[in-house]
């Protein structure tokens, strides 16, 4: 089977291309596919945007389309930057600037309990999908850690690895992250159809 991946992030590429190789499932990104699409992320849900996304991209190919959409969901904030995160401060801020921004929110402020979200959506050719979910607890950290990963990696202290997103191998994220958790679900999935 060979899948076209819905985005435009080369971080989230090369993560979910290393978790499907486990699987027997070819991937090819939307930009190697020659697929420029930009999409407006108008749901109000983790879910809703990612099947925004892989409808988008389904439109103009003939296979199935898998996207997601996630984000950093941080109790004190009320679940902000959630949907947002990668347009919290301006889609053009960059990450340095948007964690300075989050932890100036954050200062002073006791809990520090946060949760990484993603939800999965693959569209097959004839317009059908299956979903999936996935997440991962953490805490805030007060100050990056770390020079790994992308986005909010530095400041998420990940409770089961015992060490920031940032600090952790790619190997290490892969196996706790919301995205690998939401991925191995979906492949659960497509497995159980093959059958
Ligand atoms: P999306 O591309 O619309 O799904 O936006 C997801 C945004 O959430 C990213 O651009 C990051 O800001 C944040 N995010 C999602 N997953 C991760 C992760 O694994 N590490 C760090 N930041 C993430």
């Amino acid at each position: 089977m060979r899948i076209i991946l819905a985005t435009k992030n080369d971080g989230k590429v090369k993560e979910m291309a290393e978790i499907l190789s486990e699987y027997d499932i070819e991937v090819i990104s939307q930009k190697d596919a020659d697929i420029d699409v930009d999409v407006e992320e108008t749901g109000s849900s983790f879910e809703e945007n990612a099947e925004i996304k892989a409808r988008a991209v389904a439109m103009l190919c003939d296979e199935p389309v898998l996207a997601d959409d996630s984000g950093l969901c941080i109790d004190a904030l009320g679940g902000k930057p959630g949907i947002l995160s990668a347009r919290y401060g301006g889609e053009k801020l960059p990450y340095s600037e948007k964690i300075k921004g989050i932890l100036t929110e954050l200062e002073g402020v006791q809990d520090r309990t946060a949760r990484f979200e993603c939800a999965m959506v693959l569209v097959y050719p004839n317009g059908k999908k299956i979903s999936s979910a996935g997440a991962v607890s953490g805490k805030i950290l007060y100050e990056p850690k770390g020079t790994g990963g992308f986005g909010y990696d530095s400041i998420f202290y990940c409770d089961e690895l015992q060490k920031s997103f940032g600090e952790a191998t790619d190997e290490e994220k892969n196996s706790v992250s919301h995205r690998g958790r939401a991925l191995k679900e979906l492949c659960g999935q497509l497995i159980k159809i093959k059958e």
